[in-house]
């Protein structure tokens, strides 16, 4: 077998040199030093495919040998003048070797990013125009262009939750840059430069090395990939951006379409990076070349995300002279909203928020900040989950009908959902909203058991339709409200905290359970039902008092009537302990009530009840929901419960919410205007009190609005406004709670300290 120095010797005529061997991806490389020169020797398997893409790639080479005084590997031709020497089964080209501290281990500063990029854009300049047919017909997963192939690689990935997070960019890329493809300028492109393929002197970028993945790509993707290593490591990653752009844009101006993109195309390059680094690390566990990248590139993809794609394209478009394109305030959209929508519709905060664009944890704006969301339950799973959004877009796009047809994604659902709850519940009712299933939970209760009247209570919410109003005491009670209705019997909110019995024992429960009893005895022979919330959310986030539904449901069902359990806030894991919330007060009612979450943020809700009420109602009139049920919402329906279960969201939320509870309890104890910390999972309450113990709802509303000032989102309510709600998406992890709990604490010192 012919060894590497029979081969200097004999086509490249050095004799004795010493050999080092390098790392690389496609190639075997040595570092040859011949006592006068050093060179680097690759070999190459040898196949046509391989020698078409040398022979392409030196003529590359020996264009940019012109750009003096950058450097770039020369090729040293064979002794007879040819461009690589070959024997059985390789090919061995000599390059030149060029001198030079790489870009990974020097201190990065301003001058030394603007050379970075005013490298690449002459070589790009240069390269610009040139056509090369083996180059254009090249496909790999590394050109940013077929970005797509390697979702392959995906499954790879081993945290669930950081598959989720790379879904997301793929999901991003095909949604903002897929579309607008086919108008970018296309070139020949290094496609690497990387923080080990670019070599600096004396502070500047001075030359780049590694031709293998050069490609007939989008001139701005050449950019994007030197971008993603510019920002590697950078606690402010788009101050890094801002010098890369300037030099380049000064060398080869870059198009607007073009900046618009980056911001994708950067997230793109590092989810490259991060699948091919999962895959191969499997077979090459201890190869630090293939994983050099990886912890800086995930944590560079965390730091992403929480960057508001419109602030990232704003500065990376004002580093090129280009005009902002961030929206200077919100009157116009204000004025636009009083002339077409009615005042009853209210907005959120002191200083509303215009968004525009969320991201599982994260919510983005017009202005260009970036909220963390500690508020939104409905996008249970994270907002624009992948797996989510695909099955909607995927059915979307393939049938969308209604339940008078047969279709799978019904049946499929149906049986998902209803393993998820008790033997005894074997149907289920889809309609699209919270208030729709209200509606209808009291239609069946009424038809069921033939009677008129339904017990509630006191602070609870359950919908915005005639009936949804009727039943719930936060609407009729309070301020346009008309007051509760005759066939509505309401009982005291067993709360353990603000009520007239407290204490955390089954004893206070029962106490309360007791006084209901006795009132809904009166009504015995005409009561249909009791509807409540496991946890009554709009009364503040006051879990039932534990053993009251305990006592409460046998005597209910003892009167003929029915027990609803309204679960559109708690339900789906939230809750931690429990996927349900009836199932934290042991009991089991006879109709349950689904919404919200259901499709995190497409409109489906359900009633989900046993066979014997589902019969009562098949009286000849027919149920018929035009949207409830279509295979659309279905689909959605069912990734969601599957993204909870693949993804450990219900342990998620015990953990995370255990954390969050502990913390807020801390600063209860440093804090005595925090009067109540309650919930469970991530459905928590913190209830803001004065000195005097009375309801503190300047406080509270204080807190909200600072929150939102910091870009932190909650709200507050209660009888009183004065409880701040918390319940975000489950994505929210230990970091995001803690950063809500500093943000409640800082508040707290300035707003309290030394005022009554
Ligand atoms: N029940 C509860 C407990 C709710 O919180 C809500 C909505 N806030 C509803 C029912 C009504 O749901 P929707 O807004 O989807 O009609």
């Amino acid at each position: 077998m012919t060894t590497i120095k029979d081969i200097l010797r004999s086509s490249f005529e050095i004799k004795n040199p010493t050999l080092k061997k390098l790392e690389g991806y496609g190639s075997i490389n040595y570092k040859v030093d011949s006592g006068n020169e050093i060179y680097v020797l690759k070999q190459y398997q040898k196949t046509e495919e391989n020698s078409n893409l040398l022979i392409a790639e030196s003529k590359v080479l020996g264009i940019l040998a012109s750009v003096t005084p950058l450097e770039f590997p020369k090729t040293v031709c064979t002794n007879s003048g040819d461009l690589f020497a070959a024997d059985e089964h390789n090919i061995y080209r000599l390059l030149t070797f060029i001198e030079g501290d790489f870009l990974a281990d020097i201190k990065h500063n301003n001058g030394l990013l603007q050379s970075f990029g005013a490298f690449l854009g002459t070589m790009n300049q240069k390269l610009h125009g040139i056509k090369d047919s083996v180059i254009a017909s090249k496909i790999t997963e590394w050109d940013l262009q077929y970005f797509y192939l390697n979702k392959r690689l995906i499954p790879h990935i081993e945290n669930v939750q950081d598959r989720t997070l790379i879904e997301y960019f793929f999901l991003q890329h095909e949604q903002h840059v897929r579309p607008v493809a086919h108008t970018l300028r296309k070139s020949i492109i290094h496609s690497d430069a990387n923080n080990w393929n670019v070599l600096t002197k004396k502070g500047k970028v001075s030359g780049i090395i590694d031709f293998g993945d050069i490609c007939y790509s989008h001139v701005i993707n050449d950019l994007a990939i030197a971008m993603t290593y510019g920002l590697l490591n950078k606690k402010k990653p788009l101050k890094s951006a801002i010098p890369i752009i300037k030099g380049f844009h000064k060398q080869f101006p870059l198009q607007e379409r073009e900046i618009e993109i980056l911001y994708y195309l950067i997230a793109a390059r590092l989810c490259t990076s991060l699948c091919n680094s999962a895959f191969h690390k499997k077979d090459h566990p201890n190869s630090d070349y293939i994983t050099i990248t990886e912890k800086p590139a995930w944590q560079l993809l965390h730091q992403w995300i929480a960057i508001n794609p419109l602030k990232a394209t704003d500065i990376f478009r004002k580093a090129a002279g280009f005009s902002s394109v961030l929206s200077k305030n919100i009157n116009d959209s204000l004025k636009k909203r009083k002339k077409h929508s009615s005042k009853s519709l209210s907005l959120s905060y002191k200083k509303p928020i215009e968004m525009t664009r969320s991201a599982l944890q994260y919510m983005y704006d017009e202005q260009g900040d970036t909220y963390l969301d500690a508020y939104n339950n409905i996008m249970i799973v994270g907002h624009c989950h992948p797996k989510v959004v695909t099955a909607g877009q995927q059915t979307m796009a393939t049938l969308n009908t209604n339940t008078r047809y047969l279709y799978k994604q019904l049946n499929s659902y149906s049986e998902k959902l209803l393993a998820k709850f008790p033997k005894t519940f074997s149907k289920v009712f889809f309609v699209n909203s919270g208030s729709a299933a209200t509606d209808l939970a009291i239609r069946l209760a009424l038809t069921y058991t033939k009677k008129k009247k339904i017990a509630v209570v006191k602070h609870g919410y359950h919908g915005n339709t005639r009936s949804g109003i009727d039943v719930s005491h936060y609407k009729y009670a309070n301020e346009g409200g008309s007051g509760k209705k005759e066939h509505i019997i309401q009982v005291p909110l067993p709360d353990t905290f603000n009520g007239k019995h407290t204490g955390n024992s089954q004893k206070t429960g029962k106490k309360y359970a007791k006084e209901a009893i006795q009132k809904l005895t009166k009504h015995k022979n005409q009561l249909a039902a009791f509807i409540a919330e496991p946890i009554v959310g709009c009364g503040g986030q006051v879990p039932l008092a534990q053993g009251y539904l305990k006592m409460l449901y046998p005597k209910i069902r003892k009167h003929g009537a029915l027990c609803i359990s309204d679960e559109v806030q708690v339900g789906f894991g939230r809750l931690g302990d429990h996927f349900w919330g009836f199932e934290m007060h042991e009991v089991v009612p006879d109709i349950v009530i689904l919404g919200k979450p259901m499709g995190n943020g497409h409109p489906i809700a359900a009633v989900v009840t046993t066979k014997e009420i589902a019969t009562s109602f098949e009286n000849g009139m027919e149920f018929f929901s035009s949207f409830g049920g279509n295979p659309v919402s279905c689909a959605i329906g069912e990734a969601v419960l599957d993204v909870i279960e693949d993804e450990s969201l219900q342990q998620q939320a015990k953990t995370v919410g255990d954390h969050l509870k502990n913390k807020l309890k801390k600063l209860q104890k440093e804090f005595p205007k925090i009067g109540d910390v309650r919930g469970s999972g991530l459905f928590l309450g913190v209830e803001m009190i004065t000195k005097k113990g009375k309801p503190n709802t300047k406080l509270a509303s204080i807190i909200k609005n600072e929150l939102r000032n910091r870009h932190i989102l909650v709200s507050t309510d209660g009888p009183h406004n004065n409880v701040i709600k918390i319940k975000p998406p489950l994505y929210f992890n230990k970091e995001n709670a803690d950063v809500l709990v500093d943000g409640i604490a800082d508040i707290l010192f300035k707003f309290t300290h030394n005022k009554s």
